[in-house]
C-alpha cells in the first residue's frame, strides 16, 4: 500500500493544427556561464529557447541543475561544470521530469545523488513515449538515438528538501502543480535567485499548460511568492529574469486566459474561434541579432494559442460556470 498526498496529473498530448515544437536539438548548444553569485552560476543556452542549467558550488560538494536532452549534452553539461570548479559534483537536481530536462541524468555517475520531487519521478514511467514527445524537439538530430536508459531521481521529496553543500544551503521546492504537476524549484536563499525549470519564464513567454489547469497553477505560483526571498530566477528556457515583473505577468497571463476561455465556453464559441479571439498580450521580443530571434514570435504564439486549447479541454471537463471564476 502507499499513501500519498496527490497522484501524477497526465500531461496533455493533444496540440493544436500547426504547433510549432521548440527547436531543444543538442546541435550548436553552447552552455554560456553567468555567475550570479559568488560559486552560483547560471548555464545559459547560446540559442533560445535551447534548456538552461545550472552549477551551484560549496566548499565540500557542488549541484547541478537539469540533465540536458540527450547523454551527450550531459557530458558537455558535466564538463562546463568542471571547468568551473574542483569541489566534488554530488547532487543533480531536475527541476521536471521532461526528457529535455532528465535524458542526460546518465551521464553522473554513480556518487551523485539525482534529486526531485516525488511527482517528477512518479511521472517517469515511459520511455520511448516521453522520447517520441521530445523527437520533435530534435529537429533531425540523431542524439535521441543514444537515449536508452531514464535515471530516475534517486532520493525524492514532497514539499521541501534541504542540501548542504558545506558554506551553502540549497532549496528544493514543489509548490504543487504548474507546468506538469512535479515542478520542482531550486533556491538559493543568500543568493536570492532560484532555477524555477518550466514553472516560470521571462515576462512575455507563455507556459505551457501542459497539467491543464490554469487556475491551480496561480495558486501553486502564489504559494511561491508567498514563500521564496527571490530577486532573479533562471527558467528552464529563455534569458535569466527579474522575478517581480516576471512572476506578476505569469499570473496576470493566466488568469486572462482562463477568463477568457471561460467567458467563451459560457458564450458557446467553439474552439477553433478561440485561437484568433484571446490575443497574447506583451509577447516577449527579442533584439533581431539573438540566436533563434527569427522563429521566436511565431513560437511564443503558438505556445499561447496551446494553453488556449488545454484550458478549454480543462474547463469544459470541470463544467463552466459563472461563479467560480468570476
Ligand atoms: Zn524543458
Amino acid at each position: 500500500m502507499h499513501c500519498w498526498p496527490a497522484p501524477v496529473v497526465p500531461e496533455a498530448t493533444e496540440r493544436q493544427p500547426g504547433f510549432m515544437a521548440p527547436n531543444l536539438s543538442p546541435k550548436g548548444l553552447r552552455l554560456l556561464p553567468h555567475e550570479l553569485a559568488d560559486g552560483v552560476y547560471a548555464l545559459m543556452a547560446n540559442q533560445l529557447p535551447k534548456d538552461n542549467n545550472g552549477l551551484v558550488v560549496g566548499t565540500r560538494a557542488a549541484l547541478v541543475i537539469d540533465a540536458g536532452i540527450t547523454p551527450g549534452v550531459g557530458r558537455y553539461l558535466l564538463g562546463v561544470a568542471r571547468e568551473l570548479t574542483d569541489r566534488p559534483i554530488r547532487y543533480l537536481a531536475n527541476t521536471t521530469y521532461h526528457g529535455d530536462h532528465t535524458f542526460g541524468n546518465v551521464a553522473f555517475g554513480d556518487d551523485v545523488a539525482v534529486v526531485s520531487s516525488r511527482l517528477n519521478k512518479a511521472a517517469m514511467t515511459d520511455l520511448e513515449a516521453e522520447k517520441r514527445m521530445r523527437s520533435e524537439s530534435m529537429y533531425g538530430d540523431p542524439g535521441m538515438e543514444e537515449v536508452v536508459t531514464w535515471r530516475e531521481p534517486d532520493v525524492v521529496f514532497d514539499r521541501f528538501c534541504e542540501i548542504d553543500l558545506g558554506g551553502r544551503v540549497v532549496h528544493l521546492w514543489h509548490f504543487g502543480s504548474g507546468n506538469g504537476s512535479g515542478d520542482t524549484l531550486v533556491h538559493v536563499p543568500d543568493a536570492r535567485v532560484a532555477w524555477v525549470g518550466n514553472f516560470l519564464r521571462r515576462a512575455g513567454m507563455p507556459p505551457m499548460l501542459l497539467a491543464g489547469d490554469p487556475i491551480g497553477y496561480t495558486r501553486s505560483i502564489r504559494a511561491m511568492k508567498a514563500t521564496l526571498e527571490l530577486d532573479r530566477f533562471v527558467p528552464g528556457h529563455g534569458p535569466l529574469s527579474d522575478a517581480e515583473p516576471s512572476v506578476s505577468w505569469m499570473l496576470a497571463y493566466l488568469e486572462d486566459l482562463a477568463a477568457g476561455v471561460d467567458q467563451r465556453l459560457r458564450q458557446g464559441v467553439p474552439l477553433e474561434d478561440l485561437y484568433g479571439a484571446i490575443p497574447l498580450r506583451d509577447p516577449l521580443r527579442l533584439p533581431p541579432e539573438t540566436p533563434g530571434a527569427d522563429r521566436f514570435p511565431a513560437l511564443m504564439q503558438s505556445l499561447h494559442e496551446l494553453n488556449i486549447l488545454l484550458a478549454y479541454r480543462y474547463l469544459t471537463k470541470i463544467g463552466s460556470s459563472g461563479e467560480r471564476l468570476g
